[in-house]
Order: structure tokens, then sequence, then C-alpha cells
């Protein structure tokens, strides 16, 4: 039987040890955290990766969205600039990190094994097999260890890798009633979003420019419109990440028997809500090319599909987080102004 080693049990890594398992590999997970789980945060599932995770037998995301009020983008004293329902637009499936880890998870069968508490520092290969620490051997490795890979790193050394967007995001859940679907908010320099969750809760999140390391509450949202300040204050923990993505152009996904996949790969700022999503999709290719060729040509059909597909999205997510994060209020005008007309044509079209 094949056999591959994943390096991180983030989202990225579950949903990849999932996918060799369909393929009939016996996979090894290599996670240097004590536990495996998610942080306490929402995550937006986009159609596309909703549709591998059912393809990979992962139940329970497929619920719809429960988007039933109108969602879009507002002015920071609540006046909308464009509708979401106007528009008709496919919204994702907002759920829980770790309630998306669990799904993933529970379709673990006896193929998997989960370590962790290990962390990965050398990984080794020649013409058989990949070597993890001097002393685990695989026939494939899949780097899943996010946007700091040590993999990444040992493989391409002169990478400059991670490179900081110029703003941080605030996070948290809030357990309230609210007769509000949601959306975005953009302010000048901020941004502010929430969504209901499918278990019934809200996810929120706000982005503030600074300094990268710096501390900081999301204070300045305290005066935008309802629900943002009840939301802030119903929930128990707010956390708080300087936001970086990967400098481009992208490395290759794969050389020899490694394979990068997830942040590892091809971080990109949340603005498109799409880093988890490209993870769930590099799984679900991986495993579709792995089905359909012999390893090395597997390998480099998954680059050659999945490098330019992630670059765009690296693109047009960094394109959206500058214009997001705009303060001089002229531009930011001019910007909401765009939205708004594009928005009215978006409805005119989707009513025809
Ligand atoms: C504020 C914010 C909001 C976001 N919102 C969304 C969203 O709504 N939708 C979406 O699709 N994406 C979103 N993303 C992006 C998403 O969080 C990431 O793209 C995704 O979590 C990456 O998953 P991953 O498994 O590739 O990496 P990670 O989640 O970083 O997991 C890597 C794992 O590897 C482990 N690890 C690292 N190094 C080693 C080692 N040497 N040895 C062993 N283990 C190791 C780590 O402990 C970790 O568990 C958001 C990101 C941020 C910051």
């Amino acid at each position: 039987m094949s056999t591959a080693i994943v390096v991180g049990a983030g989202i990225g890594g579950v949903t990849a040890a999932v996918a060799l398992q369909r393929c009939g590999w016996q996979v090894t997970v290599l996670e240097r955290a004590p536990e495996l789980g998610e942080v306490g945060a929402g995550i937006s599932v986009w159609p596309s990766a909703v549709a591998v995770l059912e393809e990979l037998g992962v139940k329970g995301v497929e619920k719809a969205s429960v988007q039933s009020k109108p969602a879009g983008m507002r002015r920071p004293d609540g006046r909308w600039v464009v509708s979401a329902a106007e528009l008709g637009v496919e919204l994702p499936v907002m759920i829980h990190r770790a309630q998306l880890h669990d799904l993933i998870t529970a379709e673990f069968g006896p193929a998997v094994t989960v370590r962790t508490g290990y962390e990965v520092r050398t990984v080794t290969q020649d013409a058989d097999g990949v070597t993890v620490n001097g002393e685990l051997h695989a026939d494939l490795v899949v780097a899943a260890d996010g946007i700091r890979s040590v993999v990444r790193g040992a493989l391409y050394p002169q990478y400059k890798g991670p490179r900081y967007s110029g703003f941080s995001a605030y996070r948290g859940i809030a357990d309230v009633e609210l007769d509000d679907g949601g959306g975005e908010t953009w302010g000048r320099g901020q941004l502010f979003g929430f969504a209901r969750l499918i278990d019934g809760r809200y996810y929120w999140y706000g982005t503030a420019n600074q300094p990268a390391d710096a501390a900081s509450e999301p204070t300045v949202f305290k005066s935008w419109h309802d629900p943002i300040p009840r939301l802030i204050a119903g929930s128990e923990k707010v956390l708080q990440n300087d936001i970086y993505d990967l400098t481009l152009p992208l490395v290759p996904f794969v050389q020899g028997r490694i394979v990068l996949l997830g942040d590892a790969a091809h971080a990109m700022t949340p603005n498109l809500g799409r880093g988890a999503c490209s993870a769930i999709e590099d799984a679900g290719a991986l495993a579709r090319h792995l089905q359909a060729s012999e390893l090395s040509q597997a390998l480099t059909a998954y680059d050659a599909e999945r490098r330019p597909a992630t670059t765009k999205l690296v693109k047009r997510s960094r394109g959206l987080g500058r214009l997001a994060q705009v303060e001089n209020p002229v531009v930011c005008g001019l910007r909401d102004g765009l939205f708004a007309l594009g928005g009215k044509v978006m409805a005119l079209r989707a009513r025809k």
C-alpha cells in the first residue's frame, strides 16, 4: 500500500488525509500542537469547496446557508451600498472552524494515524521515498504546515515567504439574537463583517491598518451601526491576527515526492474568504490526479492545476484588501460609489 505523511493538521492537512485515504493510501498526520483542533472563529465555505467535501464523503457542511435577510455592503452609519439579496449572488456556508475540523476528522478511518505533539524539523528525499526527522519514511509527503511552512523553507530556502499586508484582523463569535442577514461594512481603513453560522451563533471579523505585532482592540467599531457594537459586546473572546500572504510568484507546489498544500503553498489575505476553501480544493485535486495517473504525473498535474488558480486568488485577495483598507476619504467615496453602481448593474442583470 502507498504511504503518505501529512505535515500539519489544519483544515488543509486533515482534508488531505481524508482525500489520500479515499485513494487507498496509508496516511500518517503529524501535528506539532498537543491536540487536534481549530481556533474559535467562523469560516466561509464557498460552493466549490462544499462540493469537494461532499465528494470526499464529509457530511454536515452541505446544509444550506441560513441567509434569509438582506446581506451586503454598508457604510459605518448603516446605509446600504449594495445588497446581496438584490444581486441574487450565491453565498457561502458559514460554519465554526472547530465544527468544520470535527466534521472532516470524523471521516478518518483505520488508514489514518494521527500523531500530535510531533514537530517536523527536517525532510529529505531520494528516488524511493521521503524521510521526516530522519526517522519516518513514506512514498509521499504533503506539507500542509501553514504560511510559515518549515517544509517549504527546506525546499526553497531563497524564497521570501510571508509578506505583511499592513493590517490586522479581529475575530469573535457572539451568541446573540439578531434580525440581520449580515455582510460587510467598509469604513476608512477599517472593515467589519458578520454572518450567521449554521449553529445559530454569529461570527464577526474586523480589520484595522497598523504596524505588524501591535496589539490593539476593535474599539473603533463601537460607534458603527447596529448590531456591530452588540456583536463585539456579546463575544467572550476576541482573537487578533496580523494578516500576511505569500510573496508572488508562488514557488512550485511540487518537488520530487513532496507536495505543498493550503497556506504552505498559497497563503492569501482573508478578503475573499477563500484560503481554507483553496486548501480543501487542493486536497480534492490531489486525490483526483492520484486516482488518474502514476505518482510523478499526478503531482505534475496537481501543480499545473492549482498553482495558477491560487496565484489568481492571492492577487485578487491582495487587491481587494488594499481597496478595503483605503483611508483617503475621496478615494473611499469613489470606491463606495463604484460598488453601488456595480451592484445596480448586477441587480439588473439578475432580474433579466
Ligand atoms: C482572519 C482570517 C479569516 C479567514 N477567513 C477565511 C474564510 O472565511 N474562508 C476561508 O476559506 N479561509 C479563511 N481564512 C484563511 C484560512 O484560515 C487559511 O487559509 C487556512 O486555515 C489554512 O489552512 P492550512 O491547513 O493550510 O494551514 P494552517 O491552518 O495554518 O495549519 C497548519 C498546521 O500545521 C501545523 N504545523 C506547522 N508547522 C508544523 C511542523 N513543523 N510540524 C508539525 N506541524 C506543524 C500547525 O500547528 C497547524 O495546525 C482566514 C484567515 C484569517 C487569518
